[in-house]
């Protein structure tokens, strides 16, 4: 059985006293969900102070970058050992964010996974296609590319943790997001992809959805057979509306 899971990326949204405030409004809500993980990706600097809250709960903590280097002199980076010693679980990697605005490549990338995995952190790999990729059609091949380079990496053992996004950058903070088809076509190709490499295991891989999923329009999508949730940005910032996206499984 696939995980349901339902993941807030915050970006760099909130201060820490209203990331806290945003945390404790989920703890408050997440009782009344059933078999869906919940998992936030708060700031760097909120990381502890929202485990401290959420530590109890079962949402769990999950870290929008880590370094892609063990330690030492790398001013401004945060070491997947540093996230994995406050409690982080999860750690997102590949946003098309990072890859656009921060010339994150599959290099960079091959060598945070590998220190995720080695510091017991999951990650959350994100692969989509710009728009003009989708209008060329080549959506398909993007996202293959995205896999075959990265995680075609990691052993078998690794991947059986792995959770992957699907973002198309068009619909990211933009209003448009995929119609139910387009993430269903999307999302099964990429198991496909998977099943290439890993077999049968990429049955149990748990791929989201991500680009302006909402209370409106997720049951729809996630009523797809190869959607297992979603990884949402700007809904995430509500509690009602994030515990509203969970609940519509
Ligand atoms: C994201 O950036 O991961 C995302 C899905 O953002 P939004 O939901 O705001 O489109």
């Amino acid at each position: 059985m696939r995980k349901q899971i339902v993941a807030g990326n915050w970006k760099m949204n909130t201060t820490p006293a209203e990331g806290v405030k945003l945390a404790k409004e989920l703890v408050a809500l997440e009782g009344s969900l059933n078999n869906v993980s919940l998992i936030i990706a708060p700031p760097y600097t909120h990381l502890s102070m929202i485990q401290d809250v959420i530590g109890k709960s079962s949402i769990a903590l999950s870290s929008q970058n880590c370094a892609d280097e063990v330690k030492g002199a790398y001013t401004g980076e945060v070491s997947a050992s540093m996230l994995a010693s406050i409690g982080t679980e999860y750690v997102i990697l590949g946003h098309s964010e990072r890859r656009q605005y921060y010339s994150e490549t599959s290099e960079t990338l091959n060598k945070k996974m590998a220190l995720a995995y080695a510091n017991g952190l999951t990650p959350i790999y994100c692969v989509g296609e710009n728009k003009e990729e989708r209008e060329a059609g080549r959506h398909f091949d993007v996202c293959r590319k995205q896999i075959e380079e990265v995680v075609y990496n990691l052993t078998e053992e690794q991947f059986d943790t792995l959770v992957v996004a699907y973002e198309p950058i068009w619909a990211i903070g933009t209003g448009l997001t995929a119609s139910s088809d387009q993430a269903q076509e999307i999302h099964a190709f990429i198991r496909e992809v998977l099943t290439s490499k890993f077999g049968a295991k990429a049955e149990n891989t748990s791929i989201l959805y991500g680009g302006s999923c909402k209370p409106g329009n997720a049951q729809e999508i996630f009523s797809k057979k190869d959607v297992d949730g979603g990884l949402i940005g700007g809904a995430a910032l509500v509690a009602e509306d994030f515990v509203a996206i969970a609940k519509s499984f």
